[in-house]
């Protein structure tokens, strides 16, 4: 039996932490936050009966590991898979957009534009040489094939959003893989995500595994007598034969100084962006139409000249019922920006009423009462940027340090970040780390 650590209480560690503890061998998980989750966890005002997600969430119907998973812990049952309805912003007016339907009604493009758009967009969902296409850039090749009208009005605004300046470096792979894998039903679990991974925890723990919240780690040693050290922030130093870390790659990087060569140089050059959500509490409905997802156009990575200053507005009680919040209607205002933009550096509440400010945009009938209350939530490693030729740059789950693994978001790839290649990559590492005992 050998003693594992599992750095993280995310998805990607909480399964490992199933399947390792599920073969007998001794498990500890370190989290530094204060709920198992990481990224998907939700919290909870005292009058309602759900958590929240701190940042949206829900599944697609081709989450095949997620969806597997939740059927090994015997909770199928309590996943809900609605089709929400989402839609684009256009000078005003809210449109739908989630289906080749849908497209092909777009108003705001020519017909043969649309008629292009829908031939690509099946010419995507087929094709599966995404290493053909991560050679080319999503910009150059939306822009030569879905035409400059689509691209300009939909694809452009939606790369600007997600990664800003760098829009024009993301390559073709990744926005293949969205369209590739994702369906218009979208799942959530009852009670919230966070009820999932309480799920999850509680199995990993039911099977030996130990749990540690508000504990962090701050230092990664390989030791002369084999075993590797983790120092605990404000704590002790303590040895295992293996350990598997969920972190971002800069902080692996700065934990574990001993990783060098090709794999630190590798960690050292992966990118990606942070996220800021502004979560609202509201007595009424904002969008009446009934849209869930509404992407905001952003057609300059300099935020000052967009109509929005975020790029996502989602009404998640226009996908779940307010009566799961005690009644409230709940609006996430999302946007994707790197550490060192003023996002990360304002006062949260500064933050908020700038965001808020647009309420009035979406319902003309708004009042500020209807604010109830609001929250502000920031991470800073939320979205992988993958350049051309990516699949070079992706390092392997297992380290050059004996021992040590490293699974995260930044390793699924040519899928976008998700819960369900969090599961696939956690059990993935677990099953290397099982094989080299
Ligand atoms: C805005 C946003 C929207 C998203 N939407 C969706 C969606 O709709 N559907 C979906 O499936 N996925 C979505 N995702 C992605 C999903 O949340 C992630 O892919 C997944 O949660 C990653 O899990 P993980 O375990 O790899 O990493 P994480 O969730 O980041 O877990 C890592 C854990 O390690 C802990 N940790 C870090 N450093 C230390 C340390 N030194 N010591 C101890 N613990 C440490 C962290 O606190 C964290 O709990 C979204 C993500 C974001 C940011």
């Amino acid at each position: 039996m050998a003693d594992i650590a599992i750095i993280g209480a995310g998805v990607a560690g909480l399964s490992a932490a199933y399947d390792l503890a599920g073969s007998g061998h001794n498990v500890t998980v370190y989290e530094v936050g204060d709920k198992v989750g990481g990224l998907a966890a939700g919290f909870k005002d005292p009058d309602w009966d759900w958590t929240l997600e701190k940042f949206y969430h829900h599944w697609f119907a081709s989450d095949k590991d997620l969806l597997a998973l939740a059927e090994e812990l015997k909770v199928s049952h309590r996943i809900l898979f609605p089709r929400p309805k989402t839609s684009i912003w256009d000078n005003g007016n809210i449109y739908q957009l989630d289906s080749a339907k849908s497209a092909l009604l777009l108003p705001t493009v020519p017909i043969t534009a649309r008629f292009r758009f829908g031939a690509v967009m099946a010419f995507l969902r087929v094709t599966r040489q995404w290493r053909r296409l991560e050679k080319y850039t999503a910009h150059e090749w939306l822009e030569k094939y879905m035409g400059k009208t689509v691209y300009n009005k939909i694809w452009k605004p939606l790369l600007i959003g997600k990664f800003g300046k760098f829009y024009e470096e993301v390559n073709m792979a990744w926005f293949w893989a969205r369209v590739y894998s994702r369906t218009p039903r979208l799942g959530t679990f009852r009670g919230g995500f966070q009820a999932f991974m309480d799920v999850l925890a509680n199995a990993a723990t039911k099977r030996g595994a130990t749990i540690y919240l508000h504990t962090g780690i701050g230092g990664i040693r390989k030791e002369e007598n084999g075993k590797i050290s983790l120092q605990i922030i404000d704590g002790d130093k303590v040895e295992y034969d293996m350990v598997l870390s969920t972190t971002s790659p800069h902080l692996l990087r700065k934990l574990a100084p001993q990783i060098n060569g090709e794999y630190a140089e590798k960690l050292e050059n992966l990118r990606h962006t942070g996220a800021v959500v502004v979560i609202v509490a509201l007595k009424e409905q904002m969008l009446e139409d009934g849209t869930y997802w509404l992407n905001l156009p952003a057609n300059s990575p300099d935020k000052s000249e967009n109509e929005f200053p975020y790029v996502a507005f989602v009404e998640h009680t226009n996908y779940m019922e307010p009566k799961h919040y005690g009644g409230n209607h709940l609006v996430y205002m999302g946007d994707y920006v790197p550490t060192d933009h003023e996002y990360f550096q304002i006062d949260v509440d500064e933050l908020a009423e700038r965001f808020m400010a647009t309420l009035p945009k979406f319902n003309p009938k708004f009042k500020k009462d209807w604010i109830i209350k609001h929250w502000v939530v920031r991470a800073p490693y939320a979205q992988p940027l993958p350049t051309l030729n990516h699949s070079a740059n992706i390092p392997d789950i297992k380290t050059p340090v004996d021992g040590l693994y490293w699974a995260s978001m930044s390793q699924v790839y040519p899928w976008d970040r998700g819960t369900n290649y969090a599961v696939e990559i956690g059990r993935r590492a677990a099953k290397l780390m099982l094989e080299s005992q």
